[in-house]
C-alpha cells in the first residue's frame, strides 16, 4: 500500500515516481558525490532521520524517514533523491 507521500512542494524534485498500489515507500538518499555537509537537512528534517556522519556527508536513517521530501527540496546542492524502498517499520 502506498503508505506515504512527500509535499507537494518537493514533488517536482523527486527523480522517483512510485506508482499507486505499490509495496514501496520513499526514502530519502544522500548523493556522497554532490553533498557538502552543510546540514541544512539535518535542521529541516523533523523525523530526526539525517544527521551528519562519517566524512562529515550527510546520512539518512531510513528507519526514521517518513519520505516527507523536505531535505531534498532545500539541499541546494541537489545531493538527495527520493527513491522507492520496500522497506517498513
Ligand atoms: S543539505 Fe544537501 S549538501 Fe547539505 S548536508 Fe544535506 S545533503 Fe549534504
Ligand atoms: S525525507 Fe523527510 S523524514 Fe526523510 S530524511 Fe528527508 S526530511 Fe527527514
Amino acid at each position: 500500500m502506498f503508505e506515504n507521500t512527500p509535499a507537494p512542494a518537493v514533488l517536482d524534485k523527486l527523480t522517483t515516481t512510485i506508482p499507486f498500489n505499490s509495496s514501496f515507500r520513499y526514502v530519502a538518499q544522500v548523493d556522497n558525490g554532490r553533498c557538502i555537509g552543510c546540514g541544512v537537512c539535518v535542521a529541516y528534517c523533523e523525523a530526526n532521520a539525517a544527521t551528519i556522519g562519517y566524512g562529515y556527508l550527510s546520512q539518512i536513517d531510513t528507519e526514521l524517514c517518513d519520505g516527507c521530501g523536505v531535505c531534498a527540496f532545500e539541499c541546494d546542492f541537489e545531493a538527495i533523491a527520493m527513491t522507492a524502498s520496500t522497506r517498513w517499520h
